[in-house]
């Protein structure tokens, strides 16, 4: 709550452009200034790979899994502004507002915003619901879909959510990715993943399955993805052919390098990385997990990390008792996520104190409420 010693949040200025020419400082000062006014009420969320001026802000920090839950869980706050991406926020929204937690506050909604609406995610744009539609109808004329499993990586938007939980699906997170198939592989036979190609291959992997049995279906191919009949029938998991561009950046070859320069060094990434860097990592998993493996290793361990720069560099800095690098050359950093910077904000936050919130992220009743089915089921399997 506002105090004698918090300045007054101020007026928004006219349009996001104005904040650019302001200084970090006086952006983080008029910030502050509306978190002092509206105190629980209002929730900023930070993902790991932004920026460290706004994870600075941040009220809680996390991956898209952890603070998924953090939405869900909000009791107080009547605005979260998401530091993360698009689908990101989509999910914020429909757990923050999802039918119990509206009944507990007399249908008053969470107000969730994006500080800037141009920040997706390249993944979950390379599949649309239209395209996953015409996937489905294909596979059906094939094989029986009642025994097709849809398994959707959280990375993606909520319309391919909602056909999830509509068709006897689940969400997964990396840190679930193996439950989520377990559980997928107790209701049917063949499973469809999307839209990561590399976190399903590596994870089914991991559970066994050969890649002969992993076909990957590229929706721009004229029929079946791509594939003969043969593929799909005998196929345990059909992969969509989509990618995340920061982990696609890590090669073998930087595997090879750190090795051979670093003996001793342990190599760490996550499971978005392509498979012939995972097959020859030393330790993987989500972006919760590689944090934890860092903050629990002794003084002195040497890492290679193969995930984005800003989680890297932040790591670097928070643990000089150890020796971090990043697994690659050239920099890999998530360039849409980096678009929230302490300008976006301010403008989103000022305008928010003001009454007149810009860049607000609502899910239809719809979409939110099939999405919920496959959220939920993402929520109960660890
Ligand atoms: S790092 Fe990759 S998967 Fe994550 S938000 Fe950025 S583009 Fe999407």
């Amino acid at each position: 709550m506002s105090t004698d010693l918090s300045p007054a949040p101020q007026a928004p200025l006219e349009g996001v452009k104005p904040y650019k020419s302001l200084s970090n400082e006086e952006l983080q000062s008029r910030i502050q200034a509306v978190r002092d006014a509206m105190g629980s009420q209002l929730l900023i969320l930070g993902h790991h790979y932004q920026q460290d001026e706004v994870v600075e802000l941040a009220d809680l920090r996390g991956d898209s899994y952890q603070l998924s839950q953090l939405a869900a869980n909000s009791e107080d706050c009547r605005a979260i502004a998401f530091c993360g991406v698009h689908f990101m926020a989509e999910t914020a929204d429909i757990l923050a507002n999802r039918p119990e937690k509206l009944t507990e506050r007399n249908g008053k909604r969470v107000r969730v915003m994006l500080p800037d609406m141009a920040a997706g995610c390249s993944m979950a744009d390379m599949a649309a619901i239209d395209q996953i539609e015409d996937a489905w109808d294909q596979l059906s004329e094939v094989i029986d879909t009642e025994r097709l499993i849809p398994v959707t990586y959280i990375n993606s938007a909520a319309s391919l959510k909602a056909f999830v939980g509509q068709h006897g699906g689940i969400v997964c997170t990396s840190s679930n990715a193996k439950a989520a198939l377990e559980w997928a592989y107790e209701r049917g036979d063949q499973v469809m993943f999307f839209p990561d190609q590399h976190l399903g291959r590596n994870t089914a992997s991991g559970m066994g399955i050969t890649n002969d049995l992993m076909p990957v279906w590229n929706p721009h191919a004229d029929e079946l993805g791509g594939n003969t009949e043969q593929d799909i029938k005998q196929a345990k998991v059909i992969l969509w052919q989509g990618h995340c561009s920061v982990h696609q950046m890590f090669k073998p070859e930087h595997v090879a390098m750190f090795r051979e320069k670093h003996p001793g060094i342990k190599i760490l990434v996550h499971p978005e990385c392509p498979q012939n860097v995972f097959e020859l990592a030393d330790e993987f998993g989500s972006t919760g997990a590689i944090i934890k493996a860092v903050r629990n290793a002794p003084a002195g361990s040497k890492w290679a990390i193969g995930t984005e720069l800003h989680l890297v560099n932040r790591l670097k800095q928070e643990h000089p008792e150890q020796e971090i690098h990043f697994l690659s050359p050239v920099v890999c950093m998530c360039a849409t996520m980096y678009r929230i910077d302490l300008a976006h904000l301010c403008w989103t936050l000022e305008n928010l104190y003001a009454g007149t919130p810009v860049n607000t992220i609502e899910v239809d009743e719809e979409t939110s409420k099939w999405s919920l089915v496959a959220l939920e089921r993402m929520l109960e399997v660890k």
